[in-house]
Parts: C-alpha cells; structure tokens; sequence
C-alpha cells in the first residue's frame, strides 16, 4: 500500500522538525514548506492526502491558505488541521468559511498530534466505497453497514460493529484496548472512557458471532485479535 503522505506547512524549525520526526516514526511520507504561499502552489502540484497547517505564517497566514483549499473543488476534499496557538481562534478555523476538518492548539504532544490525524483520514475514507471484508462464515459489508453470518444478518450496535470491523482490518493483529478505545470512542471521548468498556462491548458481541466468537481471542494484559484463520 502506497504510504501516506501529510504536507507540513510550518515556519517555525523546531516545531517542523519535532512534527516532521514524529510523523515519519509512525510510518508517513512527509513533505514541508515554510510559508503558506508556497505550500498552496505545492498541494496544486502534488496533492498530499493531508495537510498540517500552522495558523500564523509569514505572508499568507494559515486562514488565507485553507479557505483557498476548500473553496477550491480540487482541493476542497483534502483534510486539513490546523495548528494554532491560540484556542481563541478554533471557532472560526473550523467555522463553515474556513472549513479545516480540525485543529490542534501549542503546545501538543506527538500522541494528540497523531490521534488527530488518524481520526481525520479516517473520517475522509469513510466517505469512500470499501470492499467486503470477510474471514470464514463472517461477513462485514461496510458500504451497506451490514454484518451475515453464513449469510444471515447479525444485529450489531453501532459500537459492536465498528470494533468487529477494527478487529477484521487488522487481519490478525493484536489491537490493544487503548487502541480500540480511541478507534471506536474517538480521541476526546476514549480519554474518560474505561478500558473495561471494551472488554464489556467484545463480550457481547462474542454472544452473536456463536461460531466464529471463539476466533475473537483474548490476549492477557494486552487487548483483542481476530483470528483470520479457523
Ligand atoms: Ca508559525
């Protein structure tokens, strides 16, 4: 799978290196520009799949660089966040004229920072077609938002089936409850949220996979794997 690429639009060196470093840590091509002049002409050239964009930037400031963006069909679907130091200022970055698709303020830790950006690609893919994903008599069609199994429907909440389908993608990797929790609660909520919670939620759904709950194995201290194989 092609990685994915975020444009870093940051003046300050410091900060575009601490993100810069963090980001390629966990995976991300990343790409930077100083000013917001020359981030824009980049995104029209080669259009990364997100931008982290700092509020105040010498000549044209972060606002100004958004709002060309989204009002931009071209561009208006690439995900923005925007970095600002002031909290003042969020209402009117993610108000409906300027549009960013959320924001983070300084100071932030590497962990918000990608908590941040793994919500925001994910809420853009959701807007995609996916394939079906299934493993032995389970079936998951997620662009119906439909779980069979052995071809009959399962009545899943919506919190049971975004787990089974977290569990699914990860083909056979251990997903930790942590990781479940923010993938499934989200960011802001899963940090008030125990991580009993989803112990509570697998062990209902485990009650309506009945022959594949056993393939939804514990593992001790640590969290949850789908066995993909019977
Ligand atoms: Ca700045």
């Amino acid at each position: 799978m092609a990685k994915t690429t975020i444009l870093v639009i940051e003046d300050e060196k410091n900060i575009r290196e601490l993100i810069k470093y963090n980001l390629q840590d966990d995976g991300y091509l990343v790409a930077e520009e100083t000013s917001g002049d020359a981030g824009l002409r980049r995104i029209q050239k080669d259009p990364p799949d997100l931008v982290l964009l700092d509020l105040m930037l010498p000549g044209m400031d972060g606002i100004s660089v958004c709002k060309a963006l989204k009002q931009n069909p071209k561009t208006s679907a690439i995900p923005v966040i925007m970095v600002t130091a002031k909290s003042e200022e969020i209402d009117k970055v993610l108000g409906l004229e300027i549009g960013a698709d959320d924001y983070i303020t300084k100071p932030f830790s590497p962990r918000e920072l990608l908590a941040r950006i793994k919500a925001v690609l994910r809420r853009g893919r959701e807007h995609l077609p996916e394939a079906k994903l299934s493993s032995g008599d389970l079936e998951v069609d997620d662009a119906r938002h439909i779980v069979t199994l052995k071809g009959k429907a399962v009545e899943l909440t919506s919190k049971e089936y975004d787990l089974l389908k977290a569990l699914l993608e990860a083909r056979g990797r251990v997903l930790s409850r942590e990781h479940l929790l923010e993938r499934v609660w989200g960011y802001d909520q899963s940090l008030h949220i125990e991580t009993r919670t989803v112990d509570m939620h697998v062990g209902q759904l485990r009650k309506k996979l009945k022959n594949e709950a056993e393939r939804l194995v514990t593992i001790k201290n640590v969290g949850y794997r789908f066995d993909p194989e019977n």
